[in-house]
């Protein structure tokens, strides 16, 4: 069995450090405010509160800090909004410094080589408010459900899905270079931002390029200080059309067939996203709408549905699309002898929809107070089938079955999204809710799925224990990176010991016996 690792508590002398850094205003334990921060992480079922709040002012401050939090062996959690869905909350046991990182909030734009430089502490609502009134040609690719206060960056960092998603894939994807403080307080900077003066235009630089370490990462590789990031053309004749059907299988196929129009329709389909009539009911208090279908049907509104959310340079593009997009859904329901209707949708929809950030996914609070995105890729074709596979469990689990999904890059991989709606007073609810994600997390590994939020608990130990030699090659790479372990330790479970004291199933080697490993300060919690 694994030793779990031990770390410091955040004594005075270190609140003392911190405020030498930092400055007095920007140092906090105060109780209520470190509650304050939890109770922003409005999904994060396993968080702990952090011991002390500091807000650096730039990527000097975070690095003097990393430093002094190696020298005292104390936990660093960066946080941007603090807002990501699934279970990357920041901060996890064990607490320690919760670095807030919302002061940071530059941006630069470059519209000659269409690239951003964004701070990591830059809103998506502030970024699109920016674009609007001083770049309206310009889009800047922020998540397109997430509340306003959710970071460009922090999106990036979880490789998210933007609001162009369907054309340019998952938001790491738009990464041209980074500025990371390493968890030793060196500063690395990627891409061709790497040499002295270039500008960030090219993302692979001069050589190997270990952007993908901290993409993904979840804050325990280094603290991204800025990145560059492509911003995205933004053609203003607009509108959102969508088509029903009777199974998964006919809102999935068609949307193949339109995304291999690639060079052509499909990229003016910059979001693609559908999903089952739960959706809908799922947004509204349980006890005020009608539970039955029948209900809905009488509404036109199909069980099943895709969303097309056009984007084109002039009205006779967009029709053209809309036109392309009617033939190949009247194609296939002959082909697949099938019902795929044109949905009304009242134009106070469209609006909705086309408004940005469109907040579209925070009502799920109101079914029943508890709600918890879960979010896996696949390969599009196959997302028919996880869905049916979920909502079975669901059903059995006793949730509703609400399920979301949506295409990224062309149809090249489907993101599928259970929303787990739940009464948050019952007892036992959480167990359940793991014994629901831990069943459905084995299942689905083995069909060849991966989750792209991993959680410490379920996800990231049965997805390691299948590609082990994977997981040693990321637990060497982060002992390279952070010696001591202070960096977000337990997210990702990198190392195991980390986080828990249960065997490691992927029989890592054990701290001790680790020539990169050793902290520098004796183990002594205080
Ligand atoms: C209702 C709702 C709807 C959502 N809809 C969408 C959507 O449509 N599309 C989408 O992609 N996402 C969506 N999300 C998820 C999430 O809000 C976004 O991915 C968001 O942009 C994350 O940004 P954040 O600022 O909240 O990140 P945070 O939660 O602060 O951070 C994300 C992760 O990165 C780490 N981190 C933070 N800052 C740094 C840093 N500077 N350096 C290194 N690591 C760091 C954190 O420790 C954490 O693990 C939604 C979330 C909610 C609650």
């Amino acid at each position: 069995m694994e030793e779990k690792r031990l770390y410091n508590k955040v004594t005075d002398d270190v609140v003392k450090k911190l405020v030498a850094i930092c400055g007095e205003k920007y140092v906090t334990t105060s109780e209520p405010l470190r509650h304050s921060y939890m109770a922003r992480g409005i999904m994060g079922l396993e968080a702990v509160l952090p011991e002390a709040i500091i807000r650096p002012a730039n990527a000097d401050e975070v690095s003097r800090v990393l430093v002094m939090a190696n020298e005292h062996l104390i936990p660093v959690t960066p946080a941007a909004g603090g807002l990501s869905g699934g279970f990357a909350l920041p901060a996890i046991e064990p607490g320690g410094i919760y670095m807030d990182m919302t002061r940071m909030n530059g941006l630069e734009v470059d519209v000659e080589n269409r690239v951003m430089v964004v701070e990591p502490g830059l809103k998506s609502g502030d970024a699109w408010r920016i674009f609007k009134t001083k770049y309206p040609e310009w889009a800047p690719p922020i998540p397109d459900g997430a509340p306003p206060a959710a970071t460009v960056l922090g999106d990036a960092i979880e490789r998210g899905f933007s609001l162009v998603t369907g054309v340019y894939g998952p938001q790491a994807d738009m990464i041209m270079g980074l500025e990371v403080v390493l968890p030793t307080g060196d500063v690395l900077r990627t891409g061709s931002w790497a040499v002295p003066g270039a500008k960030p235009f090219y993302r692979w630089g001069p050589g190997p390029n270990p952007d993908g370490l901290f993409l993904g990462s979840q804050g325990s590789m280094g603290i991204i200080t800025k990145a560059a990031i492509k911003m995205v053309p933004h053609p203003h004749f607009k509108t959102v059309v969508a088509y029903g059907g009777e199974s998964f299988e006919d809102i999935v196929k068609p949307t193949w067939e339109v995304s291999k129009h690639e060079l052509g329709i499909a990229d003016r389909c910059v979001m693609v996203q559908g999903g089952n009539w739960q959706l809908v009911l799922t947004r509204w208090p349980k006890t005020n709408v009608p539970l039955d279908y029948e209900f809905y049907k009488k509404m036109g509104m199909s069980e099943y549905w895709m969303n097309y959310e056009i984007w084109a340079w002039s009205q006779e593009e967009l029709d053209f699309t809309l036109k392309k997009i009617d033939e190949i859904y009247k194609a296939y329901e002959v082909k697949a002898n099938t019902k795929c209707p044109q949905q009304y949708l009242h134009p106070k929809q469209i609006a909705s929809r086309l408004k940005k950030p469109n907040k579209i996914a925070i009502p799920y609070a109101l079914w029943e107070a508890g709600f918890l995105f879960i979010t896996w890729y696949c390969p599009w074709l196959e997302s028919a089938n996880m869905m049916e596979q979920y909502c079975a469990k669901m059903e059995e689990y006793g949730f509703p079955p609400t399920m979301w999904v949506a295409s990224i890059d062309h149809g090249r991989q489907a993101i599928v999204m259970p929303i787990v709606c739940f009464d948050s007073t019952k007892p036992g609810i959480y167990d359940k809710i793991r014994e629901f994600n831990l069943e459905t997390t084995k299942s689905f590994l083995k069909q060849g799925w991966l989750n792209y939020r991993p959680d410490p608990f379920v996800h990231a130990p049965e997805t390691f224990s299948l590609a082990k030699d994977y997981y040693k090659m990321l637990v060497k790479f982060r002992k390279v990176l952070d010696p001591n372990l202070i960096l977000h330790p337990g997210r990702l479970a990198i190392p195991w010991e980390a986080v828990t004291k249960l065997p490691n199933p992927c029989g890592e080697p054990k701290a001790s016996e680790s020539k990169v490993s050793k902290p520098t300060k004796p183990q002594v919690k205080k």
